[in-house]
Formats: C-alpha cells, structure tokens, sequence
C-alpha cells in the first residue's frame, strides 16, 4: 500500500478503482485542477521548503478526486509528499455467514490499519475473535479469552497451531494495547493480527455445517 510522488502526480490505490493502483493527475488539459498554497518556511523529514501547496487531484483512470500536501519551493513537481487523501482501504474476502457485527468489528480495523491507526487494528481485532468465540458458544464467564481459544482448539474448530497464533499473535497484542503501558505497535504485528483473525474467521465461518455439527456435540449451541 505505498503511496509515490513521480513528476508532480501521486500513485496510490484508488478506492473507486477497486484499490488499484493507480495515477492521481494534478494537471489536466494543461491546468492544474486547484492549489491553495500556504507560504510558511517550515522542515519537512530534515529539509526545509518556504511552501506547502494543497492540491486537488483526481485519478486518471476513473475521476475519482483526490488531495496532496506538497512541500514545495517554486515547482510542486520537485517537491515532497506529505498527507494524502483518499486512504484506500485493503479488505480481504470473508466467509458470507459471518454475523455482522463481527463483519463490522473486522471492516473498521481494516480501516483503522490503512489509516496507519495499528494500536486500534489490533484492539480491534481482539475485539472480533472474543466476538467470535463468545457467539460460538464459548462464552463461560468463568473462562477468560485465553481459555477460550484453547477450547475451540481442543475442540477442533481451529486447529491447534492457529490456536496458538490466536493467542500470541491477537490475544497478547491486543492486551498490550488496552491494559498496559503504551508502546508502538509496527505495520508487522497489525498486519499478522488482521490475517490470523481472518483465518480464525474462516475456520468458523467457511464450512458452517461442519462447524454447527461439531458445536452442537461439544453442547456449545443447541440443536435448532
Ligand atoms: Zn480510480
């Protein structure tokens, strides 16, 4: 999801383009669409500029509009990408039965990851696997999310290596981030977050009949 700035246009992924990569133009029909130029000395990452130039863009492809901050001297086209707007959102495919609430829950922390936002990614993601559990049948008060997994593991919803993922990769994180002492959560660690609570959505969600069955023996849900 790299955004570049080449020669006064920005590549980055268009949401009306399907998150494709694609050219946001500044120039059309040999006029810019619309700066507002702010003239400020400033630093921008260790080197100063006398302005930043907002600027309306749009995709080359499709239309869709779009917003720059440049940090410029005279010519936009030599200067420094700073903000840009749309934030183009990555969603991976799930499992069509999933409720949703828990669809929602996983929808905004794909959303907080684009927005760089990755302490919440990861609340977020906790947030969607106890969900998940707790609408699985396993929603023991005396049990915490750590049991939890470990039982729909033992129980062979997930299996026993993705159970073990759960917890170190979605459980830990995500505790980190609602109970202790701030710290930087990195791109890395969100992104695994994300994909594990995908793969812990899909073993719940793809096959549900095999899932309901199984639920049903081991007395989580009551048969209908
Ligand atoms: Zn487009």
């Amino acid at each position: 999801m790299s955004i570049t700035y080449q020669n006064g246009n920005v590549i980055a992924q268009c949401p009306s383009c399907n998150g494709s990569l694609t050219t946001f133009e500044r120039v059309v029909h040999g006029k810019p669409l619309g700066d507002v130029v702010v003239d400020k000395m400033h630093q921008f990452e260790g080197i100063s500029y006398p302005r930043i130039i907002w600027t309306l863009m749009r995709c080359a492809s499709c239309g869709y509009g779009g917003m720059a901050e440049i940090h410029a001297s005279n010519d936009p086209k030599t200067g420094k990408l700073g903000a840009f707007y749309p934030h183009a959102t990555k969603t991976n495919k799930l499992p069509t039965s999933i409720p949703d609430d828990i669809k929602k829950e996983y929808r905004e922390a794909e959303k907080c990851y684009s927005f760089k936002a990755y302490r919440a990614a990861s609340a977020l993601v906790r947030s969607a696997l106890e969900k998940t559990l707790k609408v699985n049948g396993y929603n023991s008060k005396s049990n915490g999310l750590e049991r939890k997994i470990e039982l729909a593991g033992e129980e062979g919803i997930i299996s026993a290596a993705l159970s073990k993922k759960a917890h170190d990769k979605i459980k830990i994180l995500g505790d980190d981030v609602l109970h202790e002492d701030w710290r930087e959560v990195t791109p890395e660690e969100a992104e695994e977050s994300l994909n594990y609570t995908l793969r812990i959505l899909e073993a719940f969600y793809d096959d549900r009949d095999t899932v309901l069955s199984i639920l049903k023996s081991k007395k989580r849900i009551k048969d209908a």
